[in-house]
């Protein structure tokens, strides 16, 4: 389970985003390449733009589903908003 803490820098600030246990296998900007790309330094990917429509929410959440690594994460906003100082 993807942990906010364990993030990337890279992703954008939101409800989804994904944490150091990325495979970089590429399945998430494969199945939606509109909110999950490779860093330009390789090895990683990120979250570059947050899924805002229920049928892109939708398509974030297939995205997690498969991701093996289960390094995407959903709780963006709430993990961000307990976070202690
Ligand atoms: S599907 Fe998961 S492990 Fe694969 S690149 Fe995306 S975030 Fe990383």
């Amino acid at each position: 389970m993807a942990e906010y803490e364990s993030r990337f820098e890279d992703n954008v600030d939101g409800r989804f985003y994904v944490d150091d246990e990325c495979i970089n296998c590429g399945l998430c900007s494969e199945h939606a390449p509109e909110f999950f790309r490779e860093s330009d330094e390789g090895g990683l990917h990120f979250v570059f733009q947050q899924p805002t429509s229920e049928a892109e929410i939708e398509l974030a959440l297939e995205a997690l589903e498969e991701c093996p690594a289960m390094s995407i994460g959903d709780d963006g906003l709430t993990s961000q908003n307990t976070v202690m100082a």
